[in-house]
C-alpha cells in the first residue's frame, strides 16, 4: 500500500520515478514528487499511473534532493489535487505521507488562515511545519511530530539546508546509504536497489538525514541509537513483460522447495520444549490470504494438537476479548510483515504476556522486529497485488511448525511427524501436475467469467480453500463471490441459485465425498452450474481431478487451480490482474 521514497544524490528525479515504479506493485491510485531547484521547491503530481508522472517530469534532472509518493487514498477522493506531495503556503516545506493522521480535524482547526487545496488528512502536516518554523528545521519537525496522532511515515523536504527529514509512527520507514548518497523509503526491498546499508527508523522518532549520515531522535529530542545492516538482495521487477500473478503461480513448486529447505536448515521450530509443553492455546492471526492460511492449517493441526488452535482475523483480534496469557502462543502471519492490523495484534499479544511468532516473507519487517520469534516462508518477492505463492508457502511452513509443536508435546509420533515432512516434499510435484493442466482451468474460467455470482463450497479442511478461492476471484475479476461450508448453503443461500450462478465445489476428503455430492445435487437441481475440484470423480459434475496429496496438505495444492481459475477469469474479462482496483499489496493502515 502507498509508498514513500526520498533521496539526496545525483539523479534525484529519475531515481525517484524509478523507485515509485518499484513501489507500484503495492497498489496505488495517484503519484507525485517534490524536488528542490535552487532555493525553490517544485512539485509534480497526477492521478493514475507513474508513467504519466514520468512524462510530466521528463527532462528535469538537475535536482539532487527529491521526495516521491504513491498514494492509496484514505481521506479524500482519488484526484490530482489529493495526490501527494503537499506544499506549505509559503512553498518552503514539502511533505509526502503514508498512513492516517487521526487528529487532522483538530489540527486543521489550529490553522484557520490556511486555504487547503485538498481533502486529505496529510496536507495539514505541510501547513503545521510552516506555522512551527522558528529557524531550525529539526526542531520544527519534532514540534510538528509531537502534535500528530495516528499511523504515519512522513518525508519532509524544505528550502532550508540540504537535509531530508522523516517522521515515523507505526508505518514502515527505512533509511539507507550508499557511496552515492542517502535514501529513505517505506519498502526495504525498494531501497535495496540503491542503498548498501539500511536502518529501520524507530517508532515515534524523527530522522535527520544528510548525504553521508543520519541522526535519529525521540520526539522529545533525545538521540536514539539505530543499527544499520546490509539490506536483502534487490529483486528486479522491470524486465518481466507478462503478468506477475501468473509468473508467481508458476513459481509455487520452486518456492515450496525453498520454504522446506529453509525451515529445516534454520533448525525447525526453535522454541524450547518446556515452553511448548506449557501452551494452552495457539492463535493463527492474519488478514485476507494470510488469515486463510491460518484457517487452513488450524483445520488440520486440530487433528494432532491437544492445545486450542484458534484462527482469528487480525483486525478482530485487536478489539475482541480473545484470552491471552503466559500460556498463549500467537503466530502472526503476513506476507509483507507490515500489515498494520497484524502488527497491532502482535502488540496486543505481547502486552498481555503471550509469546509471538512472526511468519512472514520479509526479514527486517515491522512484524519481525516486534515478535519474539520469526520464520521466513521464503516465497521471494510477490509483485502481483493478489497473493498466490506466499499462501502455499505459509501453509507448508505453518504445517511444519505445528508438526514440531505436536512432536514436542507428544501428541504426534516421530513416524507421523516424518510422514508430514515427506508430504511437504511431495507438494511441489503435485503442484507441477496441476500447472501442466492449466489450459483446462483456462477453459473452465471462461464460464466462470460470465457468471452473475460464484459460490465456493467445501467442508472442514476444504472450507479454507473455498475461502481463498473466492477471495482470489473477487479480488482480480470483480465477480461477486462468496465461500460457504458446503452444509451451510441450504440454510439461506440456496435462495440465490439460478442458471447464471456457478458453484465451485472443493472435495478432498473421501469420507465426506457423498455429503459433498448431496450439496452439489441441491444446487444443480436449482439450475446452478457446478465445477468440482477433487482427487476422485464426482458423478455428473465437471471435475478437475486433483493429484493425490497427503490428507493434511490438500490446502497447499487445491488452492492452485483456484488461483488459476481467478487469473483466467479476470483475463477473460480484460481486468488489470496485477493491479486490481482499490487494492493494495501491503495494507499499512488499520
Ligand atoms: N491518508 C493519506 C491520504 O489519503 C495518505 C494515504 C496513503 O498512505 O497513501 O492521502
Amino acid at each position: 500500500m502507498c509508498g514513500i521514497f526520498g533521496q539526496i544524490a545525483a539523479g534525484a528525479v529519475s531515481n525517484t520515478v524509478k523507485a515509485l515504479k518499484y513501489l507500484e506493485y503495492r497498489g496505488y491510485d495517484s503519484a507525485g514528487l517534490a524536488l528542490r531547484r535552487g532555493d525553490c521547491l517544485e512539485m509534480y503530481k497526477t492521478e493514475g499511473r507513474i508513467a504519466t508522472l514520468e512524462r510530466i517530469v521528463d527532462g528535469i534532472d538537475e535536482a539532487t534532493v527529491a521526495i516521491g509518493h504513491t498514494r492509496w487514498a484514505t481521506h479524500g477522493a482519488v484526484s490530482t489535487a489529493n495526490a501527494h506531495p503537499f506544499l506549505s503556503e509559503d512553498g518552503n516545506f514539502a511533505i509526502v505521507h503514508n498512513g492516517i493522521i487521526e487528529n487532522y480535524r483538530e489540527l486543521k482547526a489550529l490553522l484557520p488562515q490556511v486555504k487547503f487545496t485538498s481533502q486529505t488528512d496529510s496536507e495539514t502536516v505541510a501547513h503545521l511545519l510552516r506555522q512551527n518554523y522558528r529557524g531550525d528545521v529539526l526542531q520544527t519537525v519534532l514540534t510538528t511530530a509531537r502534535m500528530l496522532k495516528g499511523s504515519f511515515a512522513i518525508a519532509v523536504l524544505s528550502v532550508y539546508g540540504d537535509k531530508l527529514y522523516a517522521v515515523r509512527n507505526k508505518s514502515p520507514l527505512v533509511v539507507g546509504f550508499s557511496s552515492n548518497g542517502a535514501y529513505l523509503c517505506s519498502d526495504i526491498r525498494c531501497i535495496s536497489h540503491w542503498a548498501t546499508s539500511v536502518a529501520v527508523a524507530p517508532d515515534n522518532a524523527v530522522a535527520e538525514i544528510g548525504k553521508n549520515g543520519a541522526k535519529f531522535f525521540r520526539l522529545d529530542g533525545t538521540p536514539v541509537d539505530v543499527k544499520f545492516f546490509a539490506p536483502p538482495r534487490a529483486e528486479e521487477t522491470e524486465s518481466f513483460e507478462g503478468d506477475f500473478m501468473l509468473k508467481e503461480i508458476f513459481e509455487i513448486p520452486a518456492k515450496l522447495r525453498q520454504a522446506k529447505r529453509n525451515y529445516v536448515e534454520r533448525g525447525g521450530l526453535s522454541l524450547d520444549a518446556d515452553t511448548v509443553r506449557r501452551l494452552k492455546r495457539i492463535y493463527l492471526i492474519g488478514c485476507g490470504t494470510a488469515y486463510h492460511s491460518g484457517l487452513a492449517v488450524a483445520a488440520v493441526a486440530r487433528k494432532f494438537i491437544d492445545a486450542d488452535v484458534i484462527p482469528v482475523v487480525a483486525s478482530e483480534f485487536i478489539y475482541d476479548n480473545y484470552p491471552v496469557d503466559g500460556d498463549t502462543l500467537a503466530f502472526l502471519i503476513s506476507q509483507s510483515g507490515e500489515t498494520a492490523d497484524t502488527v497491532r495484534a502482535a502488540e496486543r499479544v505481547t502486552e498481555s504476556g503471550g509469546l509471538t511468532y512472526a511468519v512472514t516473507n520479509t526479514d527486517s519487517s515491522s512484524l519481525t522486529f516486534k515478535c519474539d520469534n520469526c520464520v521466513n516462508i521464503c516465497a521471494d518477492g510477490e509483485f502481483a497485488v493478489a497473493s498466490t505463492k506466499a499462501y502455499n508457502c505459509q501453509i507448508a511452513v505453518l504445517t511444519m511448525l505445528f508438526a514440531d509443536i505436536a512432536l514436542l508435546r507428544g501428541t504426534l509420533s516421530a513416524k507421523k511427524h516424518n510422514a508430514i515432512f515427506r508430504e511437504i516434499d511431495g507438494l511441489p510435484f503435485a503442484v507441477e501436475q496441476i500447472l501442466d493442466e492449466s489450459y483446462r482451468i483456462a477453459q473452465l474460467a471462461e464460464e466462470v467469467a460470465h457468471s452473475s455470482a460464484v459460490f465456493f463450497i467445501g467442508r472442514t479442511t476444504d472450507y479454507p480453500t473455498a475461502c481463498e478461492g473466492s477471495l482470489k476471484l473477487k479480488e482480480i475479476s470483480y465477480i461477486h463471490s462468496e465461500a460457504y461450508p458446503a452444509g451451510e448453503l441450504k440454510h439461506g443461500t440456496l435462495a440465490l441459485m439460478e442458471r447464471s450462478v456457478t458453484v465451485v465445489a472443493i472435495s478432498t476428503d473421501p469420507a465426506l465425498r457423498d455429503k459433498m455430492i448431496s450439496s452439489v445435487n441441491e444446487v444443480t437441481s436449482r439450475g446452478a452450474r457446478v465445477i468440482a475440484f477433487a482427487p476422485y470423480a464426482m458423478e455428473g459434475v465437471d471435475t478437475f481431478e486433483l493429484p493425490p496429496t497427503g490428507e493434511l496438505l490438500y490446502a497447499a495444492t487445491a488452492c492452485v487451480p483456484l488461483q488459476l481459475l481467478a487469473y483466467y477469469a479476470a483475463k477473460s474479462l480484460g481486468r488489470d490482474v496485477d493491479k486490481p482496483r482499490h487494492l493494495a499489496k501491503s495494507v499499512t493502515v488499520e
